[in-house]
């Protein structure tokens, strides 16, 4: 909280504050010219496999390099919270930091999601969403954020004093310990900052705090990716529901979550490069 004391604020401070916005890290570099080429691919996808995921769970899958997968809402709105490891590192994970800095606060179609240093490539890009028309509301609001972390249980512990199981840290955790078959504790330390798939959120104009409100996809609705490298995915079906009350507890309605995945056979993914990890030298030195 900003201390708002007259007293502190020194002669010069509206001309200290009369600086322009320069964006951080101006991404006309990363620009994907070869956004195109998945987005036309897109007409050879044939759905191979899918998995339900109930609701107050998660579960880890499978998603091989060059394939697309959809996040899909069945039965009633739902968010979802997305972690993404390399199949062959689990140290090489979704960097939503970064991610954030770069493409900005909410992901929609063409945005990347960056790994961490020392690798920091996408893993996914996203190819399509249905729910591109929300942009932004009159709350500053949009969907698919990467601000929000992800349910836990130890801030549910402070501010509630209350043990609950199910935020989508812990269902992250077990899911993600019940398919590499280790223990929770080793599971626990590669759970991180998740895309909250669905969900609306913003800042408040007054006070800048993380508010949500309710989720405004419906069934039928997806968004979808392209898998960059061999990933683990894991997604979690949030205690929330849509969002729109409380999380971290049994009180909101949830659904399940639909996770499909599409082989693709189109010679315009043979054109598509690699995504190889970052060239620094990981020196750190002169
Ligand atoms: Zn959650």
């Amino acid at each position: 909280m900003k201390i708002d004391n007259p007293k502190i604020i020194p002669k010069d401070a509206e001309s200290r504050r009369k600086g322009s916005p320069v964006i951080c890290y101006p991404t006309h570099a990363l620009t994907n010219k070869n956004l195109e080429l998945l987005i036309s691919a897109r007409s050879a996808m044939k759905k191979v496999k899918e998995l339900l995921i109930p609701p107050r769970d998660a579960t880890c899958f499978e998603i091989p390099a060059g394939c697309f997968f959809r996040i899909c809402s069945v039965d009633g709105p739902q968010v979802g919270d997305l972690n993404l490891w390399s199949t062959h590192d689990l140290s090489e994970k979704f960097y939503s930091g970064k991610t954030r800095a770069l493409h900005g606060t909410h992901l929609s179609t063409g945005d990347r999601m960056w790994s961490t240093f020392p690798f920091m490539r996408p893993l996914v890009t996203i190819t399509h969403d249905t729910l591109d028309w929300y942009g932004w509301d009159t709350d500053g609001a949009s969907v698919h954020d990467v601000i929000g972390t992800r349910c836990d249980p130890y801030t549910a512990k402070l501010l509630t004093n209350i043990d609950y199981h199910y935020c989508c840290h812990s269902n992250l955790t077990r899911a993600l310990a019940k398919y590499c078959n280790i223990s929770y504790g080793e599971a626990e330390a590669f759970v991180h900052d998740v895309l909250n798939v669905f969900m609306c959120t913003g800042f408040t104009h007054d006070t800048h705090q993380y508010f949500m409100k309710a989720s405004p996809v419906r069934p039928g609705d997806y968004i979808e990716f392209y898998a960059e490298i061999d990933l683990i995915g894991g997604l979690s079906t949030c205690p929330g529901g849509d969002c729109s009350t409380e999380h971290s507890s049994d009180k909101a309605e949830c659904y399940p979550l639909l996770v499909e995945f599409f082989s693709c056979q189109s010679p315009k993914l043979d054109l598509y490069p690699n995504s190889l990890p970052s060239e620094y030298s990981i020196s750190h030195k002169d």
